[in-house]
């Protein structure tokens, strides 16, 4: 007797996996470049000294969702805590988005390429993801995608923008255009802006009552808190309802409730991190195509390129042989020969570009 086989349509699934190598210069999974301030690491601390610990937290994450939606409201998007959905990371967020609107046999649909985890996720809650293609210059051809809308009639369309790996940010026209079509089908339309607050304009905008469309969040980038494992989505009262219905309940630990609430208090903080890396961003670009690399413009905190000769590969190791890693993307579909940068700090930053200029 040995071990059960796992589920057939699972078979051939490869993990996920973003390297953690242990180098100097680490620019690889997109994180803020320093920790947050060390009066949110205070609070938190107390936060933890008055948890209760022998409860369980709770369960609707009341404070934390509310303290989201005033940060909204006061951005000028009239939300309340029944818009806001949160849970671990906003790839929990898209896992009970497709575990509740797809499901087995549910059609997913995502314009390549685009965050591997969209097709993941779909895949690993059997429903049937579908793929359209962007233009040579990784942008959406509308033609292109309401025809596959069309075709396909899914029950879950991804956009993502700033679209990861590319950084290219879709208009807001576009996204309203999908957004009728996705509507006319009866489908649900999912903005994923892990990086919205890099770009300058967000899908939040086109959010109402009615409207079939969420929009998710991270604290992982410009809230510099990957590690708490924190993204909510705003969107329809009636879909955060189906999707309180489906995610396991207490998932969102108490000390992550509170400090994804603190982390809301240090809004300066916050904006000048986003300032800081939108300068650096821009810093990389005009580098690297000073280096003769082509560059795709970012609303992003990366930037994708393609070095001169085109040979991501070389370029890759040459870079980790400086200890610097970035993300080689140079055998992704689609993507050849490219990389994917992460903005760091400027000695870090400059430290890239050093070695890109020996590189080149
Ligand atoms: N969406 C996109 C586009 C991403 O790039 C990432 C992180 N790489 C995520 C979602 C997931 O972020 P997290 O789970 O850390 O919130």
């Amino acid at each position: 007797m040995g071990l059960p086989q796992v589920r057939p349509d699972l078979r051939a699934l490869e993990g996920y996996h973003s390297p953690q190598v242990s180098v100097d210069i680490r620019l690889n999974t997109n994180e803020a470049p320093g920790a947050p301030p060390a009066g949110f690491s205070e609070a938190v601390a107390q936060a933890a000294a008055q948890t209760q610990w022998h409860r369980y937290p709770d369960r609707a994450a009341l404070k934390l969702r509310t303290a989201i939606a005033e940060f909204h409201a006061r951005a000028g998007h009239e939300v309340g805590p029944e818009h806001i959905f949160c849970a671990n990371g906003s790839n929990e967020v898209l896992q009970t988005i497709l575990l509740t609107y797809a499901g087995p046999g549910g059609v997913t649909l995502t314009f390549e390429p685009t965050y591997a985890l969209h097709t993941h996720i779909a895949r690993i809650v059997g429903a049937d993801p579908r793929h359209a293609e962007r233009t040579d210059n990784f942008e959406l051809d509308l033609d292109i995608a309401l025809a596959a809308v069309e075709e396909h009639r899914p029950a879950v369309t991804f956009l993502c923008s700033p679209n990861n790996p590319t950084g290219m940010v879709d208009a807001l026209e576009t996204t309203k255009t999908v957004l009728n079509a996705v509507e006319a089908i009866g489908g649900l339309l999912v903005v994923d802006e892990a990086y919205g607050q890099f770009a300058p304009s967000t899908a939040l905008d086109l959010l109402g009552p009615d409207v079939p469309m969420v929009v998710s969040r991270t604290y992982s980038k410009t809230w510099a808190m990957a590690a708490a494992r924190l993204g909510y989505l705003v969107g329809p009262s009636e879909v955060v309802s189906e999707l309180e219905k489906v995610v396991l309940p207490y998932h969102l630990d108490a000390l992550k409730q509170a400090a994804g609430t603190i982390a809301l208090d240090f809004l300066d903080d916050m904006d000048k991190r986003v300032a800081m890396i939108t300068e650096q961003r821009g810093l990389i670009e005009a580098g690297l195509r000073d280096l003769g690399a082509t560059v795709w413009p970012s609303g992003a905190n990366f930037v994708l390129f393609r070095p001169s000769d085109g040979d991501g590969q070389r370029v890759w190791q040459g870079l980790l042989d400086r200890s610097i890693l970035i993300r080689n993307t140079a055998s992704w579909d689609r993507l050849d020969g490219c990389l994917r940068v992460t903005v760091g700090t400027p000695d870090e930053n400059n430290a890239f570009l050093q070695a890109m200029k020996g590189l080149s």
